[in-house]
């Protein structure tokens, strides 16, 4: 008899660890709650590393081809003086959304269940799967029950906006400002993604309370007025063009992994601060490590701790060093 997993979640940690654990073998079901994937738009910054585990995951491919390929990186003053230009080793732009689209059609039919909570009473021991894999995101259900010692999400102290815009840009821009950082990427040959994270002092109560796109797009124009003429032509258009604004919080360690038959992977196990754009590469890296350690080791539980080994130090050091560039860049008052 094939071993069965429930993979809690359906965003790009759940559907990558699906292809994997399906490869390897394994009877896999996904629940996601929601109706579709989680597609909160945008661009992701797809690094090497992350490319590496969609090319294990049979889907480097088609990632590539979807994707826009940058190698250089300015981060400006407001004022539009260079601080730093990087050439290089870059890495690929994906729209979240081509990116998502591409993890649900590498599944077959009737894989994932959408709008299918999981609940706690489904987490009971004796149900009836042998893995249950936890990718359920930054408040996830899974790492509360099965994992005693995880502590809550820590808020970061910053808010962070972004939305897309029609127009091509070149080259990936970042611009500090002391409590303030705007982000430009291409999203597409066509299509201009944007990021701001401010510190969330600046704002008042009300703004921060507010779900007003029309009080989101006052706020970016007052906080980012007299900036570097590509930012200001950005703000300004923004309310015509939607805004998404999120309060900013991480996840503390907690410990191991895996716990009996629970693994966490994604933002589940390691929810992270967005500036070094390295959440959903991590949870691609975790959703490999995982379905070849489920492959190759001859038990549940060696295979369990081997992922815990491989995956837990590096992430840690991420969340850790993506928290301090969130700290300087945007919480602390920069000369
Ligand atoms: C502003 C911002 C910018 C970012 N930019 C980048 C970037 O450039 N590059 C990068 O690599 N990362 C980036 N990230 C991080 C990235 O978005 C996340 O790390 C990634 O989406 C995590 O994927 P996930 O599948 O682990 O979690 P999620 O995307 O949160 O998916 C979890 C899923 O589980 C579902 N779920 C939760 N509870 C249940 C339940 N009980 N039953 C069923 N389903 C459930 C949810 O509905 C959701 O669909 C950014 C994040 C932010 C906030």
């Amino acid at each position: 008899m094939r071993a069965t997993a429930l993979v809690v979640g359906g965003g790009i940690a759940g559907l990558a660890v699906a292809r994997g654990l399906l490869d390897g073998g394994w009877e896999v079901q996904v629940r996601e709650r929601l109706s579709g994937p989680p597609d909160i738009g945008g661009a992701l910054g797809v690094w090497p590393g992350a490319m590496a585990a969609l090319d294990r995951l049979g889907l480097g491919e088609e990632a590539r081809a979807r994707a826009e390929y940058r190698s250089t990186l300015r981060l400006r003053r407001p004022d539009g003086r260079v601080l730093l230009g990087a050439e290089g080793r870059g890495g690929h732009l994906v729209s979240r959304s081509a990116l998502l689209d591409l993890l649900v059609r590498a599944l077959p039919d009737g894989t994932v269940r959408w709008n299918t909570p999981v609940t706690v009473a489904d987490l009971a021991p004796g149900r009836d799967h042998d893995l249950v894999i936890g990718a359920d995101g930054i408040h996830s259900l899974v790492r509360d029950t099965a994992f005693s010692r995880a502590s809550p999400p820590r808020p970061l102290g910053s808010v962070a906006y972004r939305g897309t815009l029609p127009g091509g840009v070149g080259r990936v821009t970042e611009v500090w400002g002391g409590r303030r950082i705007f982000g430009i990427t291409p999203l597409d040959a066509h299509t201009t993604n944007w990021y701001a994270a401010l510190d969330r002092r600046l704002l008042t109560e009300t703004e921060l309370a507010s779900r007003d796109p029309d009080v989101h797009a006052a706020v970016l124009r007052r906080e980012y007025a007299g900036w570097y003429p590509d930012v200001a032509r950005i703000v300004s258009g923004a309310r015509t063009h939607g805004v998404d604004r999120r309060t900013l919080y991480d996840l503390p360690a907690f410990g191991r992994y895996a716990k009996g038959r629970h693994a966490l992977i994604g933002d589940a196990a390691h929810a992270m601060a967005p500036n070094l754009g390295r959440g959903a590469c991590e949870s691609l890296i975790d959703a490999a490590t995982l379905s070849r350690a489920l492959a190759e080791e001859p038990s549940l539980g060696r295979a369990l701790a081997r992922y815990d080994r491989a995956r837990r130090g590096p992430t840690r050091r991420i969340v850790a060093a993506s928290r301090m560039v969130n700290r300087i860049a945007v919480t602390t008052r920069m000369p």
